[in-house]
């Protein structure tokens, strides 16, 4: 899609109806300042927000209940579900996926590759175990709070890099998660999001109190940006469900806003002056051109088919001819005056079939 409005949210959010710690007027808040459209939040095992009539818009920002269900493992982040009664069914996560598809819901499978960090609540961690699974949406494949989890085996460490450099543990999704994603895409579509687990968790060092992780500096980082055909209503129902739909059909991509704003990127196919968006099919009836349009000339775009790099350039604008069908999407790469370019921007899959 080449002529589209853009909206950028942030989804996978904590607050305090869960064991995050933020109002849904002071997450709005933290969003609109880092220049947000829309705030998911997904509190653990509950709609309570929503049974209080908290959704809605506050300002420009469009705040949608989404819930986060299962306990121990295999969390599942649900959205477009106005009740529920199956919150947790850890060792059946088919149960909660069925549940939230009878229920017009649709969802992700949340941090699915969490490893436990022995330093960190006592090495607990929340990965998936079953892949026999059917029937759900999408996967997150960047987690900012879960690779922050992971990243450090000493405490000091940590709070040295929390000052030092915060972006630093959660600056690459990990090729395990993108190898895995590309591999289930190979069977059927599957849609990537990205997400931070904000939390803003209050911590006391000596007599210094502070928010780890503050909802405003998560909200500047791993954000989902929508492409519409419309502009976003300003009725927060058929906002909803204008987000909703471009969420369950992955016509959007995720990317760092902290590296470099996002804004502007664009991945689509052209095929007979049609133009096909991300996560529709084509089939290969005709010849088939992909169009990358990278917001920034410090981009290096990258073009993945079948879970393999075809192709790289520093174009800022390109089109590739599709040679054969497969599984295509994007990445951006973004180059730094110094040091090393570092992943960007994600695009969801456009598949093209035989
Ligand atoms: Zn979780
Ligand atoms: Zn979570």
């Amino acid at each position: 899609m080449e002529q589209a409005y853009e909206y950028s949210g942030h989804l996978h959010v904590h607050s305090s109806f869960s064991d995050g710690h933020g109002t849904f007027q002071e997450i709005a808040e933290a969003a609109a300042e880092a220049g947000l459209d829309f705030v998911g939040i997904t509190d653990h095992r509950t709609l309570g927000a929503l049974e209080q009539g908290l959704e809605g818009y506050y300002g420009n920002v469009l705040m949608l209940v989404g819930t986060e269900l299962n306990t121990f493992k295999n969390h599942y982040i649900a959205f477009g579900v106005r009740e529920m009664d199956v919150f947790s069914c850890d060792d059946d996560p088919q149960v909660v996926i069925d549940a939230v598809n009878a229920r017009g819901g649709f969802g992700y499978l949340a941090h699915p590759l969490e490893k436990g960090n022995p330093y960190l609540m006592d090495g607990r961690c929340f990965p998936w175990d079953r892949w026999d699974v059917k029937g759900y949406t999408g996967m997150e494949i960047w987690n900012f709070g879960s690779l922050w989890r992971m990243a450090f085996s000493r405490k000091l460490q940590a709070l040295f890099w929390y000052y030092l450099g915060r972006y630093r543990a959660g600056r690459h999704p990990g090729e395990e998660i993108l190898e895995l994603w590309d591999d289930l895409n190979r069977e059927r579509l599957v849609i990537g999001f990205a997400g931070s687990d904000a939390h803003a968790i209050p911590a006391s060092l000596g007599p210094m109190r502070l928010k780890l992780f503050s909802y405003q500096f998560l909200f500047r980082t791993l954000n989902t940006h929508l492409l519409l055909e419309e502009k976003l209503s300003q009725d927060p129902e058929e906002a909803r469900e204008q987000v909703y739909s471009a969420l369950r059909q992955g016509n959007f991509y995720i990317g760092s806003d902290y590296l470099h704003p996002c804004r502007g990127f664009r991945f689509y196919a052209m095929r007979d002056e049609q133009s096909i968006s991300m996560g529709e099919d084509v089939a290969f009836t005709s010849p088939v051109v992909l169009r990358v349009s990278s917001p920034c000339r410090r981009g290096i775009i990258r073009i993945i088919k079948d879970g393999r790099l075809v192709y790289t350039s520093n174009q800022q604008n390109l089109g590739f001819k599709v040679l054969k069908p497969g599984v295509f999407r994007a990445e951006i790469h973004y180059r730094p005056l110094v040091g090393r370019s570092l992943p960007w921007i994600y695009s969801n899959p456009i598949r093209v079939t035989e």
